[in-house]
This record gives C-alpha cells, structure tokens and sequence, in this order.
C-alpha cells in the first residue's frame, strides 16, 4: 500500500466529534454502512469462489494458465472487479457514494493481507483467520471518505461530508476549525462510525506542531525526574527520586458508579426476550425490549470509556508538558486481566477500568511533542516489591496489601508511592545529564547487578511520524502513525 510522506513539522493526528443526525441522514448513513458490507461479502464470496474453483481445477490435473486466473487480493484489484460486477449484483449502488463501497473493499484487502501475512509467519501476534462474512448484527457500522467535500463549516457546528452533505455536530468542532482556517492543519479523511449510541465522525489531520517544545504559559515542576506508578487504587502517583510524593491523582471510577446502573439493566436483559432461547439452546429472534436494553447498556459503557479517557488525558498532559524524565512501569494489563478467572474478577475490572496500557500510550506522543522523555521500566522490574529506603526485597507482596512495610529497615510507606520513588531513580540513573545523582537507590542495585535498565526511550528522531490519535481504526494510507512504536492510534482499550 501507497505511503504518504508527512513533511517535517507536520504530523497525522485524529478529531473526533459526535454527530447530530438528521433521521433522513440516519438513514443515508446506515444506507452507507450496508453498502460497505455489500461489498465486502459479495467480494468476498468470489474470491473464496475463484479460489475453491481453482483448487478443484488443479485436482482435474490442470496447471498454469489452464486454471481459472486468479483474483488479486490488493484493493486496487478488488475495486477493479467490483467496478467490473456492481452494474449487476448491486444495481442501486448509485445510491450511496463510491466511499462506502471502497471503505468495505478496504476492510476486505486489509483482512486477506492479515491472513497471508500471518499463515506465511510474516505477521507477529496471535493467528489471524480467514475473512468471515459480515452479518447486520456483528459488523460494526463505519464508512471512511477520503475524497470529495469533507470539510469543518466556519460556523463550527457543522461538518461537511460527500453526498450526506452538512450534518449538526453536537460539539463545536473550534478546536479544528481555528486550525484549518489558519492553515496549520488539512483534512485528510473522515471517518464515520456508530458506537455507543451515537454516530461519530473522527476527521484525520495534518496537523502543523512545534515539535518538543513546551507551551510557554507552562512553568516546569521543580522535579524534572519522576516515576509514575500507575495504581488500582490511584490512577497515578508521581514521586522524585529523593522521596518527594509530587502528585496523587485518584482514579475517577466511572464504572463503578455506573456499576449499579448496568447491573439492573443486565437484570433486566436477563428477564427480557433475548436472543437465545434458554430451553431448547437454540438463536431466536430478540424482542424489541431487549435490544433497547442492549442499547441502553451500549451507552453507559460508551459513557464510562469517555469519563475515563477525559481524566487520562489530563492527567498524561500535566506530566509531558511538567517533567523531563518520566518513567513508567510496563504493567502485562492483558495477562493479568486473563488469567484467574472469577476470583479476580474485582481486581480485573478495577484494572480494566483505569486503562494502564492507555496511559502508556497517550504519554508515548505526548512526551514527543513537549519535549519531555519517556521511560519504560522492564516488564519484571519489582518496583512495588523493592524497599525505596534500602534496597531490600519482599517477593510475596499481594495487591491488597496497601501499606510496604519493609523487613529489613522498618520503612512502612504508601505501597504506590514506594512504586514511583523506585522509578523514578531508574530513570534518574539512565539520564545522568539531567539525573541528580543519587545512584544508590534500589535502581542502582538493578542496573548493576542483573543488567536490568530501562529498555526503552522515546526519541526525538522519530518526532516526524510521531502523532497522537484519537481515531479508533487504523489507517494504512496515511503515514506509519500506526506502525511508529511511539504512537498506536488505537482508541478504546480493550
Ligand atoms: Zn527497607
């Protein structure tokens, strides 16, 4: 695929706003959204028919050129023969805009090239299936246009799109309107999805940014060093490597709030007329109840991810624009989450709702476009386990125990903060320039004897590429954002 060159000082970054949609509008775009699927299934059968054919082909004994030609799995290919073929399996393709169709052709070249890759071990991760065909229910409602009208109106309430035409945001869209009337950022697509209740549009940007510099209203803190642990009970608490607790910010628990809520609603669904019948075990037709209840469910869900993400992103803002150096703990938040079962259930949603990987993510770009440096502790670097006075270690700690009471000295300190003041000497100890040196903490002991630093840093080098997204598909066309190992435009987290 075709890569697009970001030129310096620009970066690929996303804006998201919700949609007000007329129902006429509603209709057009879940018209879209079917056209998307259309094409996606209907070029999927036929690949997976040339493909049976040939197979039966070459067991007749034929070879080369006797077989059937192959179809090509790139999405200039694939468009190429939907082009060949709408006339007559689609004749109402006219309806919607060519967008829709490519945005399914797209998914359909993506998963075929997922598959190869991964069957020829070209492609690391868990196995990829072969494309399934995408039911109404299953498939998620997208389309991306990437030609034509897209535009934000001046008067910052309305975005325009190719054949829906202006649409309400429910938001002011100022935030890119300022920019593209200044000319520091383009346009380069848009995409539109339904999740959580709502319609979205998340436009994707060029955007002109002063990479690594400050904002100049920004005083920085009086500890350029810290360490961040990221807790179950605080979302973070930041220590200096000398002790200093600089902040604690407590973990807004949207879910738990909103825990109630769900609960009577899935004891609700639960009574309601779903879609398996408990009888005979068997799918059924959900009544119109139970999918309002489903809905409602969607959007409290949608509602906590939304608080969560507010509260993450103002939170990772103050420490890239504050600090230098900010080290983090690589937490294995999946294999936690996995593994235990209904025993941790508690611990695993807790985890699940305060989003470690996300904070990890956010404060990869952001320390890029302020300037600041990212530190990643390793995996296994015990910092709740390690005494942050003298270096001893308590291996059988357990997550309820909140306070570290240390064996060997007597120390008893807030478990999260003992966490932070050990990352933040690690982090002291792999920046000697800006480090205060104290280099006989617990990191000391680490870096010596196992070999065990920090193994990964941001660098400025790859600021080019580097571009926070808040876009929640990835996008092949448009730069490597999604390849740079420094910002993932990933969205939701699991
Ligand atoms: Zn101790």
């Amino acid at each position: 695929m075709a890569r697009f060159e970001v030129p310096d000082g620009w970066q690929v970054q996303a804006y998201r706003f919700a949609l007000d949609l007329t129902p006429a509008q509603v209709s057009a775009m879940e018209s879209h959204c079917g056209g998307a699927r259309f094409a996606f299934n209907h070029m999927l059968s036929h690949v997976k028919s040339v493909m049976d054919q040939r197979s039966a082909e070459r067991s007749y004994g034929l070879d080369g050129d006797e077989l059937t030609p192959p179809v090509g799995w790139s999405l200039a290919s694939l468009r190429k023969v939907w082009n060949g073929r709408k006339d007559a399996v689609a004749p109402w393709w006219a309806e919607n805009s060519k967008e829709a169709y490519n945005s399914g052709l797209d998914a359909l070249a993506r998963g075929l090239d997922a598959w190869s890759k991964s069957r020829s071990g070209h492609r690391g991760g868990a196995a990829v299936g072969f494309p399934r065909f995408k039911t109404r229910a299953r498939a998620g409602k997208s389309v991306r246009f990437t030609t034509g009208a897209i535009r934000v109106e001046a008067d910052r309430h309305h975005v325009t799109l190719p054949r829906l035409g202006r649409i309400r945001t429910h938001e002011s869209t100022r935030k890119l309107a300022r920019r593209v009337e200044i000319d520091t950022a383009r346009i380069l697509s848009a995409t539109v999805r339904f999740a959580g209740g709502r319609w979205l549009c998340s436009f994707q940007v060029l955007a002109q940014r002063a990479i690594g510099a400050r904002p100049a209203h920004i005083a920085g803190s009086a500890y350029p060093v810290v360490g961040v642990d990221v807790g179950v009970k605080d979302l973070l608490v930041v220590a200096a490597p000398d002790g200093t607790e600089v902040a604690r910010v407590p973990a807004p628990r949207p879910l738990r709030v909103a825990q109630d809520r769900l609960r009577a609603l899935q004891r609700r669904a639960a009574r309601q007329h779903g879609p398996y019948d408990p009888v005979t075990d068997t799918r059924r037709q959900p009544s119109k109840r139970w999918q309002r209840t489903q809905a409602r469910i969607g959007r409290v869900h949608a509602h906590v991810a939304a608080v969560r993400r507010d509260a993450l992103a103002k939170a990772t803002t103050a420490l890239a624009q504050q600090h230098q150096v900010i080290t983090v703990e690589t937490l294995f938040a999946a294999g936690m989450r996995s593994k235990g079962g209904a025993r941790k259930r508690g611990l695993n949603r807790a985890l699940g709702d305060a989003a470690l990987a996300e904070i990890r993510r956010m404060l990869g770009y952001k320390t890029v476009w302020y300037g600041s440096e990212l530190v990643a502790a390793p995996r296994f670097y015990p910092s709740s386990k390690t005494c942050s006075a003298c270096g001893g270690r308590k291996p059988n700690l357990t997550l309820a125990e909140r306070t570290y009471v240390c064996e060997h000295c007597g120390l008893a300190i807030d478990r999260d903060l003992g966490a932070a003041i050990n990352l933040a000497r690690l982090g002291d100890t792999r920046t000697g320039e800006t480090g205060t040196g104290t280099g006989s903490g617990p990191a000391a002991h680490q870096q010596g004897g196992k070999g065990r630093g920090a193994n990964q840093k941001t660098r400025p080098a790859h600021a080019g590429t580097a571009g926070g997204c808040e876009a929640s598909t990835r996008h092949n066309t448009t730069s490597g954002v999604g390849q740079t190992g420094t910002a993932s435009p990933q969205g939701e987290a699991t």
